[in-house]
């Protein structure tokens, strides 16, 4: 692991423990040249669905990265941690795992964000929504929306 501060090649464990039921790694390191401390995760590869995108019907790898960086986006500024954000993607993942699936419509993974981001922070759900539903239906946005409103 290279320091992302330095690019030093070693870099040492200070801390290291189970999050997310059991499922990640969270360690935290610290670089051996400069000293800069920072917290990775660690997940067993489970195979991911590949995604049908709506738009031309092509098939694309599940992207964890974008949607981490998605994820982030929306919760910008909210009181979520780093660690409930990772736990939030793995549950996101068990949920479209769990449509048992080799291939799902994008939408679908959609969904599976809105259902469980909305759970811990309705803020980052409505953000996320707006910028998602952009590219799906305005429509099903506003009812969304309009859902919320009225719970
Ligand atoms: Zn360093």
């Amino acid at each position: 692991m290279h320091c992302p501060y330095c690019s030093y090649s070693d870099t040492k464990v200070i801390d290291s423990r189970l999050i997310s039921e059991g499922l990640q790694t969270r360690r935290r390191r610290e670089c051996t040249e400069c000293g800069e401390r920072f917290t990775t995760f660690e997940s067993a590869e489970l195979l991911m669905p590949k995604v049908i995108k709506q738009k031309n019907n092509t098939r694309e790898p599940f992207n964890e990265q974008k949607l981490r960086e998605g994820l982030y986006r929306s919760l910008e500024k909210r009181p979520v941690g780093d660690e409930e954000i990772e736990k939030l993607i793995e549950d996101i993942k068990k949920d479209i795992r769990a449509s048992g699936e080799r291939e799902v419509p994008s939408r679908l993974i959609g969904e599976a964000v809105m259902k469980n981001l909305r759970k811990i922070d309705e803020v980052a759900f409505i953000r996320f929504a707006s910028v998602y539903r952009r590219f799906e239906d305005i429509t099903e946005f506003s009812e969304e929306v309009e859902k919320l409103t009225n719970d």
